[in-house]
């Protein structure tokens, strides 16, 4: 069943779980995200980034995606990751999705909320939600790339002011996570308290990004078989547990999805050498993902939400 946001992440964060948003830009990952949701019984929203986009063509993936959801047995969300302008997301609402997010985190606080309203005002027309952003994360996702020094933390009361000004129906807030597969040198550490505040003040869903585990286990498996991430580090569990407890109902997740494929991808040609079918060679990248996305399902406190 296709669905927009508000029907999803108002209810998850009344009852203290998150949706999972998991980014996608082809046919296998897709179906690795949904049989997972349809698995575990949860929600899902499936993400496309602006290059995702790009490189599979808006037609292919939107009509892709959309007709998956429709069938899907779980209620699925089709939602552009980090617009970064009112014409990309025009063009994915165009195209049938069902959600979009307007980042312009990067501009004034004044601008970003005239830009957010002008998406708003227009997503409406169209029973489309609207995810928009404030404060600053650090990494590199997709084109965006924020120093470390650069990275803001949000602050609670223009956090209050922008979700009552722009009117968007989720905000993803910058509490100390980064995109990427490093986002930790030291002890990894959230501003737990600042999201307390935040919490505090707003009532519409919140949004964390940059979230991903980067799991040793999987991590491992990517090097075992000729990869080298070494000293990747991720969100610990318990963290994240704490994030959704105070008020976090949405979790973007794309770069345990790049480490599940890449691990299926070199363990299956380092057993398998003699193979070429490509179709063998993807699956065991959809069934990593499978567990991958279960995984996160799990922590996120998802499973079992859908009747
Ligand atoms: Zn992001």
């Amino acid at each position: 069943m296709l669905v927009n946001l508000n029907s999803i992440l108002p209810n998850a964060r009344k009852k203290g779980y998150a949706v999972g948003a998991f980014n996608t830009s082809n046919l296998e990952i897709t179906q690795a995200i949904i049989k997972a949701a349809e698995t575990l019984k949860s929600p899902v929203i499936i993400a496309t980034s602006e290059k995702a986009i790009k490189y599979a063509g808006i037609e292919n993936i939107s009509r892709m995606i959309i007709s998956m959801a429709e069938r899907a047995r779980v209620p699925v969300a089709l939602h552009l990751d980090h617009g970064k302008s009112f014409e990309l997301c025009r063009e994915c609402i165009r195209h049938g999705y069902t959600s979009v997010m307007i980042d312009a985190s990067h501009l004034s606080f004044i601008d970003n909320v005239r830009l957010t309203r002008k998406v708003v005002r227009y997503a409406r027309k169209f029973k489309v939600t609207v995810e928009a952003e404030i404060g600053r994360l650090a990494g590199i996702e997709d084109d965006l790339k924020v120093k470390k020094t650069e990275a803001i933390y949000t602050d609670p009361k223009e956090a209050r002011h922008f979700a009552e000004d722009s009117g968007c129906d989720a905000l993803a807030i910058a509490i100390g996570t980064s995109h990427g597969a490093y986002k930790f040198k030291g002890t990894p550490m959230l501003r737990i308290d600042i999201l307390k505040e935040i919490a505090k003040k707003i009532t519409i869903p919140l949004v964390l990004h940059g979230a991903s585990g980067v799991k040793i286990k999987w991590i491992n498996r990517v090097n075992k078989y000729g990869g080298t991430l070494a000293h990747a580090k991720g969100i610990p569990d318990r963290l994240i547990r704490e994030a959704v407890a105070n008020g976090i109902a949405k979790i973007n997740t794309d770069t345990d999805l790049r480490i599940g494929f890449t691990a299926g991808i070199r363990e299956y040609l380092a057993k398998n050498p003699s193979v070429f079918d490509p179709r063998k060679i993807l699956t065991s990248a959809h069934d990593l993902i499978v567990e991958v996305v279960k995984d996160r399902i799990r922590v996120f406190g998802a499973e079992n939400r859908v009747c």
